[in-house]
């Protein structure tokens, strides 16, 4: 590392490694699932977020620890509840590519103050663009990237 800023080598990394690399497996429901057995899923798969896609596969939306929160202390019955109902939807979900950089998610991330992006791949069904989730990237990934990067 003789004459090389540090920092440069940390950017230098988080630029250079994919999303591809670091991804982990996300924890992914039906539309139809209930908000009850969505909370369920949350606790079973010790995730933050969950992630939804229609009767296709593809992206739906996703949900968050505090959407189901609030969702539950809601008057609605959320054994007949489906999580379609209460999800955050597409277009309006981040998401990042498997090319995309470890800093690009970071990016987002941070711009977007949310937990997680799943990590997605375009498909064309029927003329129209679909993406089909193939991993998720959460800030405990940028974390032990960090940690990673870290070590002496
Ligand atoms: P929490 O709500 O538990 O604090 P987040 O900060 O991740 O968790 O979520 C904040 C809000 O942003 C929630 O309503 C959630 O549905 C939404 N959200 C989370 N991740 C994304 C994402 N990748 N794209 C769009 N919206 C998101």
């Amino acid at each position: 590392f003789a004459g090389k800023d540090p920092k440069n080598l940390i950017s230098e990394k988080m630029n250079d490694i994919k999303v591809d690399k670091i991804k982990s497996v996300p924890s992914v429901i039906k539309e139809d699932t209930s908000v009850y057995d969505a909370i369920v899923t949350l606790f079973l798969t010790d995730v933050g977020t969950l992630f939804i896609t229609d009767k296709d596969g593809n992206l739906a939306g996703l949900v968050s620890r505090k959407d189901l929160l609030k969702t539950a202390i809601g008057n609605a019955d959320i054994h007949k509840m489906p999580i379609g109902i209460v999800m955050t939807r597409m277009p309006n979900i981040i998401t990042v590519t498997p090319e995309e950089s470890a800093y690009d998610a970071a990016r987002k991330i941070v711009d977007h103050q949310i937990d997680a992006l799943p990590v997605v791949k375009a498909v064309t069904e029927n003329d129209q663009e679909k993406y089909k989730i193939v991993g998720k990237v959460t800030k405990t990934t940028i974390t032990k990237l960090f940690v990673e990067l870290g070590k002496t």
